[in-house]
């Protein structure tokens, strides 16, 4: 590597790793998985009841937007991939996530098994960084901290999450899902729970609990800016 590509890698790295930027707000899409035709999971709550994995989590998202904009628009902004019953394809959601200047992105689901034994959150973050060969070297040093850095902000978002969490046990892993391998930000996906398990189906659909779960997340959003202001000071 000559000198003047050994200088742009420094001076393109410390960009990356300490931006000198003015606080601001954190940006955060909240995308409720699922929609339109794609229910998601279903299942029969009390032999009547049709439940849907994509209401679930548009009831959700509708928690935490609302919460946010009641009380912290100030300090986060936050936008919604789908605020009615509409099919969003996960390419549409990703693109989302590229089209604006985003912190984190936040996937909603539900969760179902064949046995209803299971139970717990669990919330996914990007596996390990996968950089292209094809690249030249300089692009490919360029690519690998970029993606070093959005995973390491994704797995800090998971891990301030878990102490505010009160639902349930939580569980914080690594998965090759679509959108967390395609979005180009910090991402996370949470499986709520197990709506296949009786007794957290009924603590799932809970309003209350619904409302928990939105204050746990929207309180892990201040932990994160907060995180991000002190490492911009
Ligand atoms: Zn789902």
């Amino acid at each position: 590597m000559n000198l003047l590509s050994l200088i742009c890698l420094l001076s393109f790295t410390l960009s990356v790793v300490s931006p000198l930027v003015a606080q601001g707000k954190i940006h955060v899409l909240i995308d409720p998985g699922h929609g339109g035709q794609d229910k998601g999971a279903t299942i029969l709550h009390n032999s009547t009841q049709l439940i849907k994995e994509s209401d679930l989590t548009l009831s959700l998202s509708q928690k935490i937007l609302n919460l946010i904009q009641s009380q912290y628009s100030h300090v986060i902004d936050a936008e919604v991939t789908r605020t009615g019953n509409q099919y969003v394809s996960l390419p549409e959601r990703v693109k989302r996530a590229q089209s604006s200047q985003l912190d984190l992105y936040i996937s909603l689901h539900y969760n179902t098994a064949p046995s209803n034994n299971l139970s717990g959150t669990e919330i996914y973050f990007p596996q390990e960084n996968k950089i292209q060969e094809s690249l030249p070297v300089l692009e490919a040093i360029k690519q690998d901290v970029i993606e070093t850095g959005r995973i390491k902000k994704s797995l800090q978002f998971s891990q301030l999450l878990s102490p505010e969490w009160k639902l349930t046990q939580l569980k914080i892993r690594r998965a090759p899902f679509y959108i967390l391998d395609k979005s180009p930000v910090p991402s996370i996906l949470i499986e709520v729970g197990y709506l296949s398990n009786p007794q957290e189906q009924k603590k799932l659909l809970k309003h209350q609990n619904q409302d928990l779960v939105a204050e746990s997340i929207v309180k892990a959003l201040l932990n994160f800016k907060e995180n991000r202001d002190n490492q911009l000071n």
